[in-house]
């Protein structure tokens, strides 16, 4: 119940990573601000279950879209009376050669998986600074601090995301405020398993063989990371024992980062 009386805004929150660091707040006592498209239902009753309190609200705000950004935060203060953490997680991915990369997926996906960081940021952080504390919890990737092929969207956007990480750092560092990036490697999840069933039709295998190839070529440990594994992270990074862990990019990755 470390974090009973505190509010979490997570944004990409009814899937996934999101779904699974919202249920993680939501357990320590957080109230919990959901956002994201799909199965709206299903997570917030997933995450009203998790919690104690089990006070959990939803914003369907298109993180493409600045004036819905700064209409969810504000429905989050509004509802809750603060946005004390906030976790960038919203996030797209499209695989493509840099010539053939479509413009309108580039725009998005730097939208989406960058721009949309900076909005919450500027929108929620006056909040925690007049409040004294805050916690933000920028979702990265490995793909933040190395590239693979075919993704130079998503790298350059999650590179972004950890330069905006480290710089919010520094310009709260004598604050209560904590800014860091989590940097997973493979995760399974709905964003990952398109890249299973592609790798399983271009290379004419079962399901099985492709999460090894795909596992192989880059995680060491040959195990996906999970979304209870990320959770965990956040909880510590909202604890007072992180009050000092300040513009970080942690990887959580089956050695990846190591090679
Ligand atoms: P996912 O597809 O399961 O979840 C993505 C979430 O973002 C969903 O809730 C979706 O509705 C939401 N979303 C998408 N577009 C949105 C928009 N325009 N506005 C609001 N919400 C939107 O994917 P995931 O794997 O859980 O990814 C979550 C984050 O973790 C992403 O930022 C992703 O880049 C990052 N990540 C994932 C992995 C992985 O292996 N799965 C690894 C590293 C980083």
């Amino acid at each position: 119940m470390m974090l009973k009386g505190k509010t979490a805004l997570v944004t990409g929150s009814t899937s996934g990573i999101g779904l699974g660091l919202a249920c993680a707040l939501a357990q320590q006592g957080a109230r919990v601000m959901l956002n994201g498209f799909g199965d709206v239902e299903a997570a917030r009753a997933e995450v009203a279950s998790a919690g104690p309190g089990g006070e959990v609200d939803y914003h369907g705000a298109d993180m493409s879209r600045p004036e819905e950004i700064e209409a969810m935060v504000r429905a989050c203060e509004a509802r809750f009376g603060a946005v004390d953490i906030l976790v960038n997680n919203a996030g797209i991915q499209h695989v493509a050669p840099v010539q053939d990369f479509p413009a309108e997926r580039w725009d998005a996906i730097l939208a989406i998986n960058l721009s949309s960081a900076f909005h919450t940021t500027r929108f929620a952080l006056p909040g925690m600074l007049a409040r004294g504390w805050g916690r933000i919890v920028n979702v990265a990737s490995v793909h933040g601090l190395v590239a693979s092929s075919q993704k130079s969207a998503y790298v350059a956007a999650k590179h972004g995301l950890v330069g905006l990480t480290k710089a919010v750092a520094l310009e709260t560092a004598t604050t209560g405020v904590t800014v860091n990036a989590i940097c997973p490697g493979w995760v399974l999840t709905p964003l990952v398993q398109k890249q299973v069933d592609a790798r399983a039709a271009r290379d004419g295998v079962d399901e099985a063989e492709a999460t090894r190839r795909l596992l192989g070529e880059k995680q060491p440990s040959m195990a996906f990371t999970t979304p209870e594994q990320l959770g965990a992270l956040a909880v510590f990074l909202c604890s007072a024992a992180a009050d000092n862990v300040r513009g970080q990019a942690w990887g959580v990755d089956g050695g990846w980062l190591a090679q």
